[in-house]
């Protein structure tokens, strides 16, 4: 039951057309394979009795006697030494062996050579720019094999490539490339050039990425028959429709005819069960609806033979016999003037084709360009543009039958078309014509679309303009389908190995293209193995989504430890800076005079730069050196502060007296510390009286300049 009187719910009408395609299913299921035979079993071959004692015939042992007659193995051999041989003999055997070799010799030619030219026997070693494409560059290529020692990791092929990314040749160079190579690079060296077979197979394999990256983005080959819905729709998204299929969803799948799908029960919308196309009864002249399967007229005379309509290229849509056996479009008839339907109730057959003018049938449609059928024109008077019904449909153009079928039937007056600069502007508002046109370009150059005769006719200015703007966006591939790269990929590359300062010459990577293409012809497939594109660059957007905020946490945490790192490095520096503030205190307590002995030193070398005045020494012997003090206030050598006192005195007195008035120590000691050694010093030694006296809160009282400390007693 395909035929629906009413307009029901999509979900009713949807399982209707599948119970409808149910039968055929049962049909392919009810075919039974015929049983397949089983192979005969094999009884193993019988093994030849001759054979078999050949095959375990042991292997023959013989004497040595029976090739050495009369060898005696028991006879002693005799042993013969250099000086048994008399000494004049030898030597005169000697010269008479060197005046032959004389004769010898003068009587041969002389030697001669002469310096061939280089024969390229060995190929120069690989560049260094090269090692970034993978190639080894300590090694040598041998042109022979085309051996190339290179690790090859697939790693950081990716498609799309970007400017900065590797890319890892994949290409190995046969004989054929060798020697156009070889060619190429004859004809640079009058410029100083060379192109190096590494770079060759380097360009090869970006050719390669390049096409494989490019061929994603070609738009699907889509049948037209047999197409499931999802099909139809994206074949419509890229190519238009002009029967209604795939337009819109099934459920909402316009009238081929009048492209509206409002229906009633006078007038219901009939799917056919051979293309799918859809009508209003009105539309088509169905006059009544059967109980079984409805079929268009076409589908019912003349299914699966491709007949085009005579005044169209297109060959989907509602057809209808000519009363000259031809075939042609409801809309064609409904459109083009001169037509009309001989029995307008049932619609057929199409008459009145003699009537178009010749004028008529000369025109080129400027939507598809194709010059076959016969073209109608803008209905606003002053536009001249010339094209198909189905080209106009397709495109998505303003058609109106203004009062309806049945009137356009009888009234061609009532009929109207736009081309897509007069359209009305409510139109224009939902419906893309520009876009439209380029949709029925497309589907009109793949050829698959066109009869194999009619030829795409392009005006001298459009000739002119593809050439200008090089848009030869209908020529993807050679006659024999090897695919032609663009442009840009060639100006990428050139972009790319420039950054690479690689040397090279654009108008050959021209070349280069073109070989490539020539090469993936004789080929009839890639030229690499595919890179492997399976596990890059594919992540959903959720999954994208789930990485970033896993990474979120991860930063969220970093900081958190950065943190908690910065916390307690602040937390050692002040245990540390207690500690040793827990030691002085200690010191002043348990060795206060030590402290009072250190803090003295302290001043002492106050301001001593780069330890200029800690590694003086002194040549007399009763003069301490600075570091040997040092030394002993660490080591608590002193008792009092006056015995530190004796020595820096000695130094200083030393000092003043043997050193270069210029030297670092004796600046240190005139500029510096014969300044402050009095008061430092007094105050040292009144806290050192006190504490001898045991007076330690006179001790606590002292103050002074560097000798900061408090003991609580
Ligand atoms: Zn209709
Ligand atoms: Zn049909
Ligand atoms: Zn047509
Ligand atoms: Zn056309
Ligand atoms: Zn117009």
């Amino acid at each position: 039951m395909a035929i629906l009187r009413e307009r029901p719910s999509p979900i009713v009408r949807k399982s209707l057309r599948r119970r409808r395609l149910a039968p055929r299913l049962l049909d392919s299921d009810s075919e039974t394979s015929p049983p397949r035979k089983l192979p005969t079993p094999r009884s193993p071959r019988p093994v030849e009795r001759d054979e078999y004692l050949e095959v375990s015939k042991p292997r023959e042992e013989q004497n040595f006697t029976d090739y050495y007659e009369g060898l005696d193995e028991f006879e002693p051999l005799p042993v013969l030494v250099k000086e048994s041989r008399a000494d004049d003999e030898y030597e005169e055997y000697r010269l008479k062996r060197k005046r032959q070799d004389r004769e010898i010799l003068t009587r041969l030619k002389r030697p001669s050579f002469r310096k061939m030219p280089d024969q390229h026997t060995e190929e120069p070693p690989v560049a260094r720019s090269m090692i970034q494409f993978g190639y080894n560059g300590n090694k040598t290529v041998q042109k022979p094999t085309f051996w190339r020692p290179t690790d090859r990791g697939d790693g950081l092929i990716t498609d799309g490539l970007t400017l900065d990314q590797k890319v890892r040749s994949l290409y190995d160079m046969d004989e054929q490339d060798a020697s156009y190579l070889e060619h190429v690079n004859a004809r640079l060296a009058k410029d100083g050039k060379h192109i190096s077979l590494e770079l060759f197979e380097v360009i090869m394999t970006y050719f390669e990425m390049e096409w494989c990256f490019i061929e994603k983005l070609l738009p699907p080959k889509i049948k037209n028959e047999h197409q499931n819905e999802e099909q139809a729709q994206l074949h419509a998204q890229l190519y238009g429709s002009d029967d209604g299929i795939g337009a819109a969803p099934e459920e909402d799948q316009c009238c081929a005819v009048c492209n509206r799908n409002e229906c009633d029960n006078s007038n219901a919308i009939v799917f056919c069960d051979g293309c799918d196309i859809a009508v209003h009864q009105e539309c088509y002249g169905v006059a009544f609806i059967p109980e079984g399967p409805w079929l268009c007229r076409k589908c019912l005379i003349a299914r699966n033979q491709k007949n085009r309509c005579l005044f169209c290229p297109s060959v989907t849509g509602a057809f209808k016999q000519t009363d000259n056996g031809g075939w042609g479009h409801v809309i064609c008839t409904l459109w083009i003037n001169e037509l009309y339907f001989a029995n307008p109730i049932y619609m057929e057959p199409i008459e009145g084709i003699g009537n178009i003018p010749r004028s008529r049938w000369k025109l080129t449609c400027y939507i598809c360009r194709q010059k076959v059928g016969a073209c109608i024109q803008c209905s606003k008077p002053s536009c001249s543009v010339a094209y198909h019904v189905t080209c106009a449909r397709r495109s998505d153009f303003y058609m109106e039958m203004k009062q309806g079928v049945q009137t356009a039937i009888h009234d061609k007056s009532t009929v109207v078309s736009y081309c897509d600069r007069h359209s009305p502007k409510e139109w224009d508002f939902y419906h893309d014509t520009k876009q439209g046109i380029q949709k029925t370009k497309l589907y009109y150059s793949t050829g698959k679309n066109r009869d194999s005769g009619n030829k795409i006719v392009i005006s001298k200015a459009e000739k002119k303009e593809l050439k200008d703007t090089k848009n030869h966006w209908f020529k993807w591939k050679t006659v024999r389908g090897a695919p032609i790269l663009p442009l840009v990929v060639i100006k990428k590359l050139d972009k790319m190995l420039q950054s690479y300062r690689i040397p090279q010459d654009i108008n050959y990577l021209y070349e280069f293209a073109k070989y490539w293409t020539l090469k993936r012809e004789a080929t009839g497939g890639p030229l690499i193995r595919r890179p492997d594109t399976a596990n890059l660059g594919v992540l959903t957007n959720e999954e994208i989504d789930e990485r970033l905020q896993a990474l979120d946490l991860i930063k969220q945490d970093i900081a958190r430890l950065a943190e908690i790192s910065s916390l307690s490095l602040k937390k050692a520096k002040l245990e540390l800076k207690s500690t040793k503030e827990l030691l002085d205190q200690m010191e002043i307590y348990y060795l206060p005079m030590q402290y009072l002995i250190k803090e003295l030193l302290d001043q002492f070398l106050k301001h001593d730069r780069n330890n200029a005045i800690i590694s003086t020494t002194f040549e007399d012997s009763n003069v301490p050196s600075i570091r040997r003090i040092v030394e002993k206030v660490d080591n608590y050598e002193y008792q009092l502060v006056s015995e530190l006192v004796d020595d820096l005195t000695a130094v200083d007195n030393h000092v003043i007296q043997n050193f270069d008035p210029h030297s670092a120590i004796y600046r240190h000691i005139r500029n510096y510390w014969r300044r402050l050694r009095s008061q430092t010093i007094d105050r040292a030694q009144k806290a050192e009286r006190a504490l001898l006296k045991g007076n330690r809160k006179l001790f606590t009282g002292v103050q002074a300049e560097g000798l900061d400390f408090q003991v609580k007693g």
